[in-house]
């Protein structure tokens, strides 16, 4: 109540950094508690095109020309970058938003996706914004696991780079669980695994390496993500009907040509998921050098929106999908700095949280940066999942 009211007094214009559904659930949260949104703001132009909750959404980078001074309650779960970007712009006075979220009750009113979906994005943006303050856990937003290479559809943009294998294979499930298990040794909490390929389904045995991730007590949720082309089997179905399951389908129309079924069949085992159209795509899967100077690299991160998308590959940590699938191609040189060997014996434990912590937290850029066009937000659209009837050539730098 205390920072309620001092949000109110503060006499300030207030701003919610970030403009997605955990933004729109805390415009709601802000009206119960009577305090008065002044707009939205988001690093992504196309969120920036229309109102959101009927006010005005901010390009992020345009605020200082709009706003001298303003006070922020963030919204977006990755804290740490939207609080360097406040500073850096001059502004010093922000909340996250947790306390407001926590005792919201979000099923009194309707949002722009099912309330499943709600659920759990405010429940990680809560997570992650406690965490933050708790430095000496080792905590995770996210983390990927490829699980296989291989994909029953071949779009010519993966941004995971699928469509340069030439003889992709499943992970070995043996490794797989030993990298699981070390992993789980050296973290805290992760919020949530994602659980990806390719089309993770592929892999024969996924619903096994799915349910060791269910079974550790460290991790809060599991998501699956997948094209709507494969449909689990009655004794697969078993190992993943439970609460921390999220399937996220991705649904790229007549390709997606097992939707239907797929839908049926986690609706009538309750298992959680959510629905999305293959959208937002960007030119960002080409492998290429650039020769980039060390200051463009930097921007090209510090712009990029999939910097934090760590990613378990090969008992290595990545920072994006595109640093661990163009290692795995053996497509660019073995930028040892890139990622964390989970599994170097010439460390203890708590060493290996430093390095990790610091990997996570102060990278400026990575090597590979300079082999990728980059993922900057509002980067122009291209047509998702066109399909290729071959793997797409590429120069091997390694
Ligand atoms: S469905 Fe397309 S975008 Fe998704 S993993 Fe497969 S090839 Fe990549
Ligand atoms: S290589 Fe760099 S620019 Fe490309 S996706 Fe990864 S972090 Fe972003």
């Amino acid at each position: 109540m205390n920072i309620i009211e001092k949000i109110k007094n503060e006499g300030l214009p207030v701003i919610i950094f970030g403009a997605g559904i955990v933004g729109e659930v805390l415009y709601r949260a802000c009206c119960t508690a009577g305090i008065k949104v002044e707009c939205f703001c988001d690093n992504n132009i196309n969120k920036t095109k229309k109102p959101l909750c009927d006010i005005e959404v901010v390009h992020a980078p345009c605020l200082k020309t709009k706003y001298k001074d303003a006070l922020f309650l963030i919204s977006a779960s990755d804290i740490k970058d939207v609080v360097d970007q406040l500073q850096s712009s001059g502004y010093s006075r922000w909340y996250t938003s947790s306390l407001l979220l926590r005792d919201f009750d979000i099923y009194q009113y309707q949002f722009s996706a099912p309330i499943d979906f709600v659920e759990y994005a405010v429940a990680t943006a809560i997570l992650c914004q406690d965490n933050y303050s708790t430095p000496d856990k080792l905590f995770l937003r996210s983390v990927d696991i490829i699980i296989t290479e291989r994909c029953s559809l071949k779009c010519r943009d993966c941004s995971n780079l699928m469509q340069f294998y030439k003889n992709p294979v499943d992970c070995d499930i043996k490794e797989l669980m030993q990298n699981i298990e070390r992993f789980y040794a050296v973290v805290d909490e992760i919020n949530e695994f994602r659980v990806l390929g390719g089309e993770p389904f592929m892999n024969k045995e996924a619903h096994l390496i799915i349910k060791r991730l269910i079974d550790e007590p460290k991790v809060k949720k599991i998501v699956i993500y997948t094209n709507g082309t494969i449909v689990p089997k009655d004794e697969q179905i078993e190992y993943l009907k439970n609460k921390k399951v999220l399937f996220i389908i991705t649904d790229y129309g007549k390709l997606s040509r097992k939707l239907n079924a797929l839908i049926q069949k986690l609706s009538s085992n309750n298992i959680a998921f959510y629905l999305q159209k293959a959208k937002g795509w960007t030119d960002c899967a080409k492998i290429m050098r650039n020769n980039r100077s060390i200051e463009l690299q930097k921007e090209i991160f510090r712009n990029c929106c999939a910097k934090n998308t760590i990613t378990l590959s090969k008992g290595n940590l990545h920072r994006c999908p595109f640093s661990a699938n163009a290692a795995r191609l053996r497509a660019v040189p073995d930028f040892k700095d890139d990622y964390i060997d989970i599994f170097d014996e010439t460390i203890d434990i708590n060493k290996m949280k430093k390095r990790i912590r610091n990997f996570l937290l102060e990278k400026s850029f990575l090597e590979v940066c300079d082999y990728c066009n980059g993922r900057s937000f509002g980067d122009p659209e291209i047509q998702p999942a066109i399909q290729i009837v071959k793997p797409i050539e590429y120069y091997n730098y390694y």
